[in-house]
């Protein structure tokens, strides 16, 4: 199998080897070796800047029904490979079937066509003029590309949150250097594969390998112009302080709450809670992170919750039945480790279901948690539900709050006015009532608040974090009509 996947990296349209020699890319699920991946240094990234330099303006001045049509043909040919690009996620990442093939089929792929219909449909303005008193001036919002943009993106959602970025920069008229996560290189080349076979001109798209020393080269390099990061607030932080003044987009870590009042559907919301912190293993920026279970309902809440998990099929990701595989990486699997070893010192209660073996980590349940533990305020990024018991609404929005990860928060109550109440009252970006927190919507604003991010993605508003807005003001010299202020003795 190693010889079939695509392991180079890709500068000015060739595939070629990383000057710093290879970086092994192992299984999570049996740490076999899958492949040697090129491994970049910072004079590939300055190649593959200055190609995407050289690519921008021709690119740019591309019609837009062409780049439309470029766009459409990368949907169209991922959507043919969807399947063989799952397989890889399951073998690199460790995904399950089912949540490999959701990525492909229901994000990543489409992602390249609604960029393209986005972008038909991204105007400008007219504006009359309100200066001067005469009719002679036509003022004219428009958008051009920002050039060259930087693009580094995490390992667990690999394709989908690449294609939804570069997807919507490139569209717009950039080119773009993409760093992929080291622990899925893999099925990223696949997805650069794709758009160079559905004629995307040489530079236009550039991928290179490595560490985070080769995402840094990205961020320093002075002839990048924007910078699209997804990863952790820890990262997210490092590239802020070195963006500077240029346009950023920032979507990092999440802290979701879920909080269930007294009078929420209890099936339901077990439902949901099963999905927020047990999909992909917790490895979710929107999955549950701390539930916050109303008294009148907790021992219910928790007593079903826990007969569903013990139920969670846990294993081999490749088998169709499998509901949860492994954890991607080591660091991942000790900050689990680490937070329910802080959690248990400290008093919680803790119920385990499935194997503890390589980087398989149960499904685990904790009760009693408190806001103070390290669980409760941190992001965990692992297949653990902490649940605090509260007393009251207030108390539930005050600890929801007290975390500045503000990203997603999901709300379980049967009541209108309550649901809108804690809704405005919450500061996350998104507010999901009576769904999981692990729901998103393609075309809708997606981002964080506080330490979660900076600016908001998906459909029109990735656009215009990427484009720079232009006023062209004409003046169309009708003197004979010009109003004479002083004349009139205006002022
Ligand atoms: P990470 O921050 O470890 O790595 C992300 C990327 O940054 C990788 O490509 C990595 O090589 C690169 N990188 C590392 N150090 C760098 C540096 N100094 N400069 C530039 N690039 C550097 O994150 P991860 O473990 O891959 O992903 C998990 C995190 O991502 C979680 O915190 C999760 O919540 C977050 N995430 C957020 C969203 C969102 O939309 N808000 C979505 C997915 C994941």
């Amino acid at each position: 199998m190693a010889q079939a996947l695509p392991t180079k990296a890709l500068i000015n349209g060739s595939w070629v080897d990383g000057s710093g020699g290879t970086f092994p890319v192992h299984s999570p699920q049996s740490g076999a070796l899958i492949a040697d991946v090129a491994r970049c240094d910072a004079a590939d990234v300055a190649r593959a800047v200055e190609a995407a330099r050289a690519a921008q303006p021709a690119w740019a001045a591309t019609p837009l029904i062409e780049r439309v049509k470029i766009m459409r043909q990368i949907h169209a040919l991922f959507a043919a490979r969807a399947e063989e690009v799952a397989q890889v996620l399951i073998i690199e990442i460790g995904k399950t079937v089912a949540e490999a093939r959701e990525e492909v089929h229901e994000y990543a792929a489409p992602s390249w066509q609604k960029a393209g219909e986005e972008v038909l449909r991204h105007r400008g303005l007219s504006f009359p003029s309100t200066q001067e008193q005469t009719n002679n001036k036509r003022l004219v919002l428009t958008h051009r590309p920002l050039g060259v943009v930087g693009v580094i993106t995490p390992y667990n959602f690999p394709t989908d949150i690449a294609s939804i970025a570069l997807a919507h920069i490139i569209a717009a008229g950039n080119t773009a250097v993409w760093k992929p996560s080291e622990f899925s290189p893999i099925c990223c080349n696949m997805v650069a594969e794709i758009c160079t076979e559905a004629g995307l001109p040489p530079g236009v798209l550039n991928v290179v390998h490595g560490m985070g020393e080769v995402g840094a080269a990205i961020v320093e390099h002075e002839d990048v112009d924007g910078l699209f990061f997804t990863g952790s607030t820890a990262t997210g932080q490092r590239i802020a302080a070195k963006a500077a003044l240029r346009p950023h987009l920032l979507e990092l870590g999440g802290d979701g709450p879920v909080i269930v009042l007294a009078d929420a559907d209890i099936d339901a919301a077990v439902e949901g809670s099963m999905n927020a912190c047990f999909y992909y293993a917790g490895q979710v920026c929107t999955s549950g992170e701390r539930l916050l279970v109303h008294a009148d309902v907790h021992d219910e809440f928790v007593a079903k919750l826990k007969a569903r998990a013990s139920q969670l099929r846990i294993g081999d990701p490749g088998l169709d039945e499998t509901e949860m595989g492994p954890l991607r990486n080591a660091a991942t699997l000790k900050r689990v480790v680490d937070h329910v070893e802080d959690a248990r010192a400290q008093g919680a209660e803790i119920t385990q279901f499935g194997p503890q073996e390589g980087l398989f980590y149960p499904a685990t349940i904790l009760t009693g948690v408190t806001p103070q533990m390290m669980i409760a305020r941190e992001e965990t990024f692992g297949p653990v539900a902490p649940i605090i018991r509260i007393e009251s609404i207030s108390e539930a929005i005050a600890i929801a709050n007290s975390s500045k990860l503000g990203l997603i928060a999901s709300l379980w109550t049967r009541d209108l006015a309550t649901a809108w109440r804690v809704g405005e009252a919450l500061q996350h970006g998104t507010v999901n009532i009576n769904e999981t927190s692990n729901y998103w919507d393609q075309l809708a604003p997606f981002g964080g608040t506080g330490n979660s991010g900076v600016g908001r993605e998906l459909s029109q508003w990735f656009l215009e974090r990427f484009t720079e807005q232009k006023l062209l003001v004409f003046d169309l010299g009708d003197t004979e009509v010009r109003y004479n202020r002083r004349a009139e003795g205006g002022w």
